[in-house]
Parts: C-alpha cells; sequence; structure tokens
C-alpha cells in the first residue's frame, strides 16, 4: 500500500499514523520528497487490514495498493498465454482463431443439426447453443433444458465439434458438464460467484461472459473465482456493456482485448452479436476484433433469422456465415493467426 499524507503533516499526526501501520500488522517504509511524505507499507493484505481505512486520519490524502486485487488471472502469474485445448485439437489462445458458432437456443433437432453442419463446414470450430436460457422476461421461450443437451451431443456426435452451452444455476453444474466441452456463464451471472466456484469445480473450461454493467477490474476478479478453483481453464468473453447508446444492443467494448490481453494471460473471446444485437454490425465487428487481438469469435447463426425462438436479428443466415468466414481471411492473416 502507497500512503500519501498531506504537505502539511505535523510530527505528532506521522507518529500517529506509522503506529497505526503498525498495529495493523504491515511494515512502514518512509520516502520523504520536498514537498511530501509517502509511506510505503508492505504486508500481505490476506491475512492483514487493508489499510484503506487509514484515510480516517485527517492527515492521510490517499492511500493505494501496490498489488493488484487480481492474482491467478493477471500476466504477472503467468507471463505466457495461457491456452486451452479442447476435444477435437482445437487450441483456444494460440495461434489458430477458432469460431464457436451455432444459435443462440437449441430448437429443435432439425434447426440444430442443420445449424452445426453448415457451421462445420464454413470452418467453425466449436458449437454453440443454449439449453438453459437467461431470458428477461418469464413468458419467452427458456430452452430445451437437458432435451437441448442430449440435441447438442447428438450434433457434436455428427460434426465432430465440441460444444459450448450456458451455464444457468449451480443444481445444473453437473448435468450441464456431463454435456457440454465448454461451459458458458452469462452476463446475468458474471458475478454469481457460487455459480463460478460451481463451474470452476466441474473442470470442464469455462467461458466467462462480462456483466453487462461490470468494469474490467471486477471481470477478472470474477474469473479469479474459476483459477483459484483449481481450473485453469478460463477465457474471458466480452459481449458489450449497456451504455446510453440505442443503435445497437449493446455497446461492444473491442478496447477490452488489448486491455485484457497486457492484464491477464486467459483467452479473450468476442460475441459480436450479444455486442451489437443487429446482424449487419456482425461482420465488421468480427473483423475489428480479430485486427485487435481477439482469440475466438461467438457468432450466433441461424438457418432462419426471422423465426428464431431468441435473438433473431442477431443472428446470422448460414450464407452470411459462411461469407463472413471468407472475409475474414485476410484480416486473420493481417493478426498473424491462422
Ligand atoms: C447468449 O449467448 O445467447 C447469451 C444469452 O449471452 P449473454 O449472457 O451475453 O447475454
Ligand atoms: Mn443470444
Amino acid at each position: 500500500m502507497i500512503i500519501v499524507l498531506r504537505p502539511n503533516i505535523t510530527k505528532k499526526a506521522e507518529k500517529e499514523i506509522l503506529s497505526e501501520i503498525r498495529k495493523l500488522g504491515y511494515k512502514p517504509h518512509v520516502m520523504r520528497g520536498v514537498s511530501r511524505t509517502v509511506i510505503g507499507a508492505i504486508g500481505d493484505e490476506q491475512t492483514h487490514h487493508t489499510l484503506e481505512t487509514l484515510t480516517a486520519f485527517e492527515q492521510v490524502e490517499s492511500v493505494t495498493p501496490i498489488q493488484k486485487r487480481y492474482k491467478l488471472v493477471s500476466r504477472e502469474a503467468h507471463a505466457e498465454d495461457s491456452t486451452i485445448t479442447l476435444p477435437n485439437g482445437a487450441v483456444i489462445g494460440g495461434k489458430e482463431l477458432v469460431v464457436m458458432a451455432g444459435p443462440c437456443s437449441v430448437e429443435d433437432e432439425k434447426q440444430l443439426m442443420t445449424t452445426a453442419e453448415a457451421v462445420a463446414e464454413a470452418g467453425a470450430k466449436v458449437l454453440r447453443g443454449g439449453a438453459f436460457k437467461p431470458r428477461t422476461s418469464p413468458y419467452e421461450f427458456q430452452g430445451l433444458g437437458e432435451k437441448g443437451l442430449k440435441l447438442l451431443a447428438k450434433a457434436r456426435k455428427a460434426t465432430g465439434l465440441p460444444i459450448i452451452t450456458e451455464l444457468l444455476s449451480e443444481n445444473h453444474a453437473d448435468m450441464v458438464a456431463e454435456y457440454a466441452d465448454v461451459l458458458q456463464i452469462g452476463t446475468r451471472n458474471a458475478q454469481n460467484f457460487q455459480l463460478l466456484i460451481a463451474a470452476a469445480k466441474t473442470g470442464k473450461p469455462v467461458l466467462l461472459k462480462r456483466g453487462m454493467a461490470q468494469r474490467i477490474e471486477e471481470w477478472l476478479l470474477a474469473g479469479e473465482y474459476v483459477l483459484s478453483n483449481n481450473n485453469p481453464g478460463l477465457m474471458f468473453c466480452e459481449r458489450g456493456i449497456r451504455t446510453f447508446e440505442t443503435f445497437t444492443r449493446n455497446t461492444l467494448d473491442l478496447s477490452a482485448i488489448p486491455i485484457l490481453k497486457r492484464a491477464s494471460h486467459c483467452p479473450v473471446v468476442i460475441d459480436p452479436s450479444q455486442g451489437s444485437g443487429r446482424a449487419d454490425l456482425v461482420a465488421a465487428m468480427c473483423k475489428g476484433a480479430v485486427a485487435m487481438g481477439a482469440d475466438s469469435l461467438l457468432i450466433e447463426v441461424h438457418p432462419n433469422p426471422a423465426e428464431a425462438w431468441s435473438d433473431g436479428a442477431q443472428q446470422l443466415s448460414l450464407d452470411g456465415f459462411k461469407d463472413l468466414m471468407l472475409e475474414l481471411e485476410p484480416f486473420k492473416a493481417a493478426a498473424g493467426r491462422e
């Protein structure tokens, strides 16, 4: 912790502050400048008090932590990029740009199989599909539940694509993990810490979406719950944040890519579908994301978006997805991706 003292501090007040720091279990190092004195307090913040309460002293101007609050997700903890290898050999966080694609929701066998075959053919390496849907209204389609998971497993068998699907509740952790290759934690549960722990404990890789009003530091700290529960398979997924803008459903924060790449070793995924809410913006968002260093894309694709049971406005058609995959090639090459 760095404690900055006010310029006019008296000797007596300084002594009091130093003794308080010692009392709280820290070792103070005093650094005297021309106009100000700064104290570096060394100690373990996990076992000791955080020292933030020192701001209660009138003569203390500020108290700033030196160490980052997130540890295991940080680059300091792991200098190399982390990679996650899926059952089909796809490596997320490596040289390859891994595209995950499929419908927002699993609706029926024909819809899922048609989509799975088309996205596999176009070059996707993971099939997405929601079986448990976190709908804003309880009167909207809630997903097929386990029946949807069974259909996903069937589509995996037919195409060889591993599957990613959302885990909505701790109660379902074991069941969903039995079918899924990657567990998706949605924006609405981004800080449901018990759910994050339950997901981590399944041992399956976890894709953690950004909360719709979550700061990046909070998101990194949420990721810390996965890594600190002995699951190294964490990836962060930016899916847009809520702003005042209404042209788009969410504001896709592409600046999260270089920020996360610098702050963390975990792979970064971009979801341009929830991120824009508009099929006509998905391609541009993907190109930007690839150019900025995203490791993976999570894209909604439906055989007939106009009739989708959820998120119709943002889903690409099968042809739209195929075209996008071709359009991405020069962007991948420019970004040094395979
Ligand atoms: C989804 O991927 O369909 C979804 C519900 O995502 P989010 O949690 O980002 O809204
Ligand atoms: Mn969706």
